[in-house]
């Protein structure tokens, strides 16, 4: 592999914190989950090897010393070259520059080869899966006739991870239509013991103001049954992530997976070109400036109903698990 100049990251004096960039490896995936609104025909449907390196490069330009590389899909198990070339390729990095670097990727769990699993587990990569609980709930999600034993492979591939050594989290969404069922659901997934469980809601129509206070009185009732969430990250729609798409584009604030739903939000979040940043500090956002551009796209009207109401239902969760009632 040639050698790639990683510019401030360098920085002889580190900065303390953590810089963080979450990375979409594919569109390509092999569910069409009904709260999923990433636009499968935009290209190119996978990550140019040449643009991974661009986006490591911009990762490990940050003056920070902890780093963190979340990689993402569409399903990254159907891109397996991508995910190798992405851990690899950053692990060596990482060496190179005595920065600490975690590496996460978000999964469906279906399609990985035991090779690709041992892989992960060998690498340290922490594993954030996406399960929103029993059979039902998963093929209900799932948006395609998911065969029994698609499930079982599901949950054959954590139960693998895990027994490889894996950091394994659980990550179940939760669908305005299947609130009723959240804390159903996380006794399902608490129960198989595969590692800690997050809920998280699905950002999709729905969500009035009756299901958001089931999802509260549900979170609170997971909550006295061992759920153990930090919800310091919500609203995630006003969180200035820094996001890079499959064709070099860097977005502050993920809205990727509402291309198809909300397409002036993710417009508005985009930044420029890999090749327009030296150091990925420079795209370091607030939360201010998050809502700030929310409420322009609100004002101008070009926001569909149900943004305000994620964003509402965010806050609400923040502040009552915080405080521990429903008001
Ligand atoms: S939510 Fe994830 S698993 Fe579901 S269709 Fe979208 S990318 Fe695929």
């Amino acid at each position: 592999m040639e050698q790639v100049n990683y510019g401030s990251g360098n920085n002889p004096d580190p900065q303390p914190g953590k810089a963080d960039l979450l990375l979409a490896l594919t569109r390509r995936c092999n569910l069409n989950c009904r709260y999923c609104f990433i636009d499968r025909r935009r290209k190119p449907a996978d990550l140019p090897r040449k643009t991974l390196k661009l986006a490591l490069k911009l990762l490990f330009s940050s003056s920070k010393k902890a780093l963190s590389l979340q990689l993402f899909g569409g399903e990254p198990a159907l891109a397996p070259a991508l995910v190798f070339d992405a851990v690899a390729i950053s692990r060596r990095m990482e060496a190179e520059t005595g920065k600490r670097l975690e590496i996460s990727l978000t999964t469906n769990l279906l399609g990985w080869s035991d090779a690709a699993l041992r892989f992960l587990a060998k690498e340290r990569v922490g594993i954030l899966a996406s399960l929103d609980g029993d059979e039902a709930a998963q093929t209900w999600r799932s948006g395609i006739n998911l065969p029994k034993r698609d499930f079982i492979r599901m949950l054959a591939a954590a139960r693998r991870l895990k027994r490889l050594g894996c950091r394994l989290r659980l990550n179940m969404v939760v669908a305005p239509e299947k609130v009723r069922r959240l804390h159903k659901n996380f006794i399902f997934l608490k129960t198989l013991g595969l590692g800690e469980i997050q809920a998280a809601y699905a950002l999709a129509p729905g969500w009035t103001a009756n299901r958001r206070l089931q999802f509260l009185k549900q979170l609170l009732k997971a909550k006295a049954s061992g759920l153990r969430q930090d919800w310091e990250i919500e609203p995630v729609l006003t969180h200035p992530q820094i996001f890079c798409d499959c064709d070099g584009v860097v977005s502050v604030g993920c809205a990727a997976v509402l291309e198809t739903s909300a397409p002036a939000l993710a417009e508005s979040f985009k930044m420029g070109n890999l090749g327009n940043f030296s150091s990925l500090d420079d795209l370091a956002g607030s939360r201010r400036e998050q809502e700030t551009k929310i409420s322009r796209l609100a004002a101008q009207r070009a926001l569909p109903r149900f943004i305000p109401e994620v964003i509402a239902l965010g806050n609400a969760a923040k502040s009552v698990l915080g405080r521990g009632k429903v008001s």
